[in-house]
């Protein structure tokens, strides 16, 4: 398995980003945690998971609840805007083209 390019810890990273926007940098809970792939569907799965375009969410943001990826399109699509940012600091404009057919900036 590829490593996530996205984030270092094991931890939500939508929790992460809310506790740094309030200024907390302390640990988070690691209870429950479930993989995402920022480009999910059959096809793109595969090429997120080969890039390490994935992230560690928690229930509440992974599957259930109003601002869970699967369930909000506006949280999915700042996952994925994140993860077109980041793959591009590592690669380039062309290959995320050539990988997913549609830019998110
Ligand atoms: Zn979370
Ligand atoms: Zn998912």
């Amino acid at each position: 398995m590829a490593k996530s390019i996205m984030q270092k810890n094991k931890e939500c990273y939508l929790c992460r980003k809310q506790a740094a926007r309030s200024g907390y940098y302390g640990p988070l809970s690691t209870a429950g945690l479930e993989q995402h792939h920022i480009m999910h569907g059959t096809a793109n799965r595969k090429i997120s998971e080969k890039y390490g375009l994935k992230v560690w969410l928690c229930i509440r943001h992974h599957r259930e609840g109003p601002e869970a990826v699967h369930v909000n399109r506006n949280i999915d699509l700042e996952l994925i805007k994140d993860g077109q940012r980041k793959f591009e600091e590592l690669h380039s404009r062309d290959e995320w083209m050539s990988a997913f057919m549609k830019n998110y900036l």
